[in-house]
């Protein structure tokens, strides 16, 4: 450190040791602010902790902090406390050993993944992940020597006949965007299990609220934080939950790759998840109540919705869901422009999903628009899907929303 400068000179002038020294205005300002920890009273609502480095008091304490014997914090990269806060939060939320929080969903889905293949190893997962997911396992690990096997997950026999001797992970989406199908995870958990592999499962359209993949045997559970679990469309981040060494294999990817969330996005997700039961209560109620209305709806030509006894897995959904759905569905209509421009003003296409106000979507153009027409069609996006991220407003507001544009 360089904190001699031309104008301390006096203070280290050797015959004026005896008076009390003096540091200059310069040193006073860079060394200014005595941190006003509280100590008899603790701030209600956790601090945002800004600060990329913390201090010791000697090298003993260095020393104990390093060799993990207190709970110390070193680099923003390594840990903040508000992301091991958010950490702790999620971990209980999902029914988790531990949690690793991450800059974005694929950070942590990339990480999860990284923290368990190795060259040599498979991955078999359903054909309707995520887009920049299926991108990931189509382009990104194969270059790593690790080979993947897409599959309709909703078909058992074929998932299990897609398992390899070098098998090491299953990895599916409890439900998928954007029609909403259904993972089995309790049977997927056992298909994996028996042939040796994990179960990785992207909550991100349920969020813990309404599903605890955990709970049915997966091993892994990644969340984008911009979806429900921050759920205003302001923070950004992802978190891989499960078992401890699986997190902790995969906070050492995000450590080494450089992917782990910062404090003001961690805590800004906290301010979210404090609300999460009420709102998926709210958005859970409300997209089940436009799917029953919709469903009759002599414009609308279909309604994906896991609540709705025409959905093919609905028996399977009201088992593993008893607290409903969340707020995703999707419609068919005849002219989605016409529908679109009809609900601006009220219902704005916006391409992300889990607001606490309602947004569109339009798959066709936005999320599969990297796939072939002929791959969209097959399956099942066609140019007048439209996606619903329902949101906690008034369900009498929404509907009438929806009854004026399809007038
Ligand atoms: C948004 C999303 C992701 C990716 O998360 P980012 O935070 O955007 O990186 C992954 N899976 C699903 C299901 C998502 O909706």
């Amino acid at each position: 450190m360089s904190d001699q400068t031309a104008s301390n000179q006096t203070a280290s002038d050797p015959t004026s040791s005896n008076r009390p020294r003096k540091d200059s205005l310069t040193t006073i300002a860079a060394r200014a602010g005595e941190l006003a920890t509280p100590v008899f009273s603790t701030p209600l609502v956790e601090p945002i902790y800004q600060s990329t480095v913390y201090a010791f008091p000697d090298l003993d304490a260095l020393e104990a902090g390093m060799a993990g014997q207190q709970d110390a914090y070193f680099y923003y990269r390594n840990a903040t406390p508000n992301g091991t806060t958010l950490e702790r939060a999620i971990a209980a939320l999902e029914n988790t050993e531990a949690a690793a929080c991450a800059a974005s969903g694929m950070a942590a889905i990339s990480a999860a993944f990284l923290g368990v293949l190795a060259a040599g190893d498979h991955i078999v997962t359903d054909e309707r992940v995520y887009g920049v997911t299926y991108a990931l396992l189509r382009d990104e690990l194969p270059r790593l020597g690790i080979e993947v096997s897409f599959v309709d997950a909703l078909d058992l026999e074929a998932v299990d006949a897609a398992f390899q001797p070098n098998t090491r992970l299953l990895h599916v989406e409890s439900l998928t965007n954007p029609l909403m199908t259904v993972a089995d995870v309790p049977r997927l958990a056992e298909i994996a299990h028996g042939r040796g592999a994990l179960l990785s499962v992207d909550n991100t359209f349920a969020s813990p609220a309404v599903f605890r993949p955990a709970e049915h045997g997966a091993d892994l559970v990644t969340h984008s934080l911009s979806k429900y679990l921050s759920g205003h469309s302001t923070a950004f981040g992802g978190v891989v939950a499960g078992r401890a060494d699986l997190v902790a294999a995969a906070r050492r990817i995000l450590l080494r790759l450089g992917g782990t969330v910062s404090a003001f996005d961690a805590w800004m997700t906290m301010q979210g998840l404090k609300t999460l039961g009420l709102r998926m209560r709210a958005h859970s109620g409300n997209a089940q109540a436009i799917a029953d209305v919709l469903q009759n709806h002599p414009r609308v030509k279909r309604v994906y919705h896991p609540g709705l006894e025409s959905h093919p897995q609905f028996r399977l959904a009201d088992s593993l869901y008893p607290d409903g759905f969340g707020g995703m569905l999707s419609i068919e209509v005849d002219d989605a422009p016409q529908f679109v421009k009809r609900l601006a003003g009220r219902i704005p296409l916006a391409p992300s999903l889990a607001d606490v106000v309602s947004t569109l979507s339009h798959p066709w153009s936005t999320s599969h628009r990297a796939l072939s027409e002929d791959d969209r069609r097959r399956l099942g996006i066609t140019p007048g899907l439209l996606r619903f991220s329902v949101g906690i407003e008034d369900i009498s507001d929404l509907l009438g929303d929806l009854e004026e544009a399809l007038a």
